[in-house]
């Protein structure tokens, strides 16, 4: 499943594995790669990615999973391509190098520097809000991956399942970090929704508009920690209408995974101390 130069957030859903299916019963391994990428502009992204562990980091969380099969997660050059995707023949998540660059180009230096200096704004925003961004794209695809090593049922269209999935993993980090990763995914998706033409072929595509992955993002955040993010509610970045309900679908998105996923996750839910520290490295 290629999500071109696509991020993920949330709406979607995802239901019901039903209680007479059975268990995975063994525990593949996750493989990680780091392709050396030819391009000069791509190395420091490499170095960097690889000194702070990203994909280490990202395999503890999928290891949150018994997988019954292998699972390869890999940063690629894919000849310059700005692309993440799921491949199902060989069980491997891309992202490349490229899309790494489009995402930092995509972030306003200049507004962030300024954020960083604002109240309740620790510096490092910026670095937050990239890495942020890179983990979500892994986690969008490992969705997919799940969806389809687990043959778990989806309901509704899966780029707004897969986006789901990263969302409610994000949201466990600690709230300072999670603001950072929060803000810089609104930059991006801002970003993308200015390219956007109004076409009805982009109404027809499998992704949501960029916008409406935004408000279902800052509606699961603010769903999930209304004092954290209140900010979002109070600045109109997640209009009072939509916020209304958020605590309803954080909490139907949250059991509605721990329904999906609980039988494959070890310890039957989401574990949020596995979240912090896989993250670790990267924040
Ligand atoms: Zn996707």
């Amino acid at each position: 499943m290629r999500c071109a130069a696509a991020i993920w957030v949330g709406s979607a859903l995802a239901l019901g594995a039903g209680p007479g299916r059975a268990s995975p019963v063994s525990d593949a391994p996750i493989r990680v790669v780091y392709d050396r990428p030819g391009r000069p502009e791509s190395l420091a992204i490499y170095h960097e990615v690889r000194k702070r562990r990203v994909l280490e980091g990202l395999r503890e969380i999928a290891a949150g999973m018994r997988l019954p099969r292998s699972l390869t997660l890999r940063f690629s050059a894919c000849r310059g391509e700005a692309d993440a995707w799921y491949e199902p023949t060989n069980r491997t998540v891309t992202v490349c190098y490229g899309y790494v660059r489009e995402v930092e180009d995509r972030l306003p230096w200049d507004a962030v520097r300024a954020r960083e200096m604002g109240p309740g704004r620790r510096r490092g925003m910026r670095h937050d809000a990239v890495f942020g961004l890179i983990a979500q794209a892994f986690l969008h695809e490992t969705g997919h991956a799940l969806f389809d090593l687990l043959d778990v049922p989806v309901l509704g269209r899966e780029e707004d399942a897969a986006d789901q999935f990263a969302a409610l993993v994000l949201l466990e980090l600690p709230p300072a970090q999670a603001r950072h990763v929060v803000d810089g995914i609104t930059h991006l998706f801002r970003s993308l929704a200015a390219d956007e033409p109004a076409q009805a072929v982009l109404l027809a595509d499998d992704h949501s508009l960029a916008l409406q992955r935004l408000y279902n993002l800052l509606c699961l955040a603010y769903g999930a920690d209304r004092r954290a993010f209140g900010y979002l509610v109070a600045s109109g970045a997640l209009p009072r209408p939509r916020a209304e309900f958020c605590e309803a679908e954080y909490d139907l998105a949250l059991s509605s995974l721990h329904a999906l996923f609980g039988r494959h996750l070890r310890g039957g839910r989401l574990e949020r101390a596995r979240v912090r520290r896989a993250f670790r490295g990267m924040f």
